[in-house]
């Protein structure tokens, strides 16, 4: 199927990955996942640390979104492989166009994904 499709999952998983490689670093322990750098925390200062928390606490989100970006791109990039992709993964209906488009690596077609928004 089209390279283009690969070319723009490679380029998203490269840019998420230096993303992630800005303000954590890999752990060689855990295949494919990412810690992010505890921050220091300077004499024992309470406010100072509470600051920092919070901050590490919302480093954590964004390096949770991007964790699964990342892993939903990978995952795109082997459906290439296997010829499964633009397949969605739920009712096994071709994902709409204009959804893979805006969305290269969506797993789930509208119709799916609305469902599992409902749900929470
Ligand atoms: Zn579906």
């Amino acid at each position: 199927m089209n390279t283009q499709t690969r070319d723009t999952l490679n380029e998203k998983k490269k840019q998420l990955q230096e993303e992630l490689s800005s303000f954590a670093k890999k752990d060689p322990n855990l295949k494919g996942d990412w810690d992010s750098v505890y921050p220091r925390v300077p004499g024992g200062n309470i406010e100072d640390a509470a600051n920092e928390v919070r901050d590490y606490e919302s480093t954590l989100s964004t390096e949770f979104s991007l964790e699964i970006q990342l892993r939903d791109v990978t995952l795109a990039l082997e459906k290439l492989e296997k010829g499964t992709y633009g397949i969605c993964e739920s009712c096994e209906q071709a994902i709409d166009k204009e959804r893979l488009e805006a969305k290269p690596e969506a797993r789930l077609c509208s119709v799916c994904r609305a469902k599992e928004e409902n749900n929470g």
